[in-house]
């Protein structure tokens, strides 16, 4: 899954919750850490494993928390961030979600089509599909970076949202 949509979507239940743009948007960038694996030149590396994520994320939370700073008690929310790009990742493709614990990729594959021409058809092709982790440097990066679909759910979860707190805010100052 393409990185707009990893951000937007704890972007969006965030602020859903009611958590400002301004803590959201660093707590959201978290989703993204899985994918610093691409600049060791193996795509979803340990990084896409919840057993590696979860420790790495509570180390990092105690971190935050003995810190100081004005995010730390964000900090669990940011682990939550972190573990939603596997949990994504998973229903895309192949992911090495409970690696070493489990030495196979899963993907959970929610192949449904529901279709309406001159009769109503629902197609599926639904099933936990597995095969061994393998991790490989890559030559090229072939995966995308941003699509049009990707580019059209940041809008509707990230700029449009924004914009609409942006005008209340200033309504509610007139
Ligand atoms: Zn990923």
């Amino acid at each position: 899954m393409e990185p707009l949509i990893h951000f937007a979507i704890p972007f969006a239940i965030l602020t859903m919750l009611g958590i400002r743009p301004k803590v959201a948007i660093p707590v959201s960038l978290l989703a993204l850490v899985p994918d610093m694996d691409v600049f060791f030149g193996i795509h979803k590396w340990f990084l896409h494993s919840i057993i590696i994520l979860i420790p790495l994320g509570i180390g990092l939370s105690i971190v935050f928390l003995l810190r100081r700073t004005g995010l730390r008690n964000y900090a669990p929310l940011g682990l939550l961030a972190m573990l939603s790009h596997p949990v994504l990742d998973v229903f895309w493709n192949y992911t090495p979600i409970l690696w070493p614990v489990y030495g196979e990729s899963i993907w959970i594959n929610l192949g449904i089509n529901l279709q309406a021409g001159s009769s109503l058809g629902i197609g599926h092709n639904v099933g936990v599909l597995t095969q061994p982790t393998s991790f490989e440097a890559f030559t090229t990066l072939d995966a995308p970076l941003v699509t049009g679909a990707g580019l059209i759910i940041f809008v509707l979860l990230v700029i449009l949202p924004v914009l609409l707190m942006e005008i209340r805010g200033r309504r509610s100052w007139l």
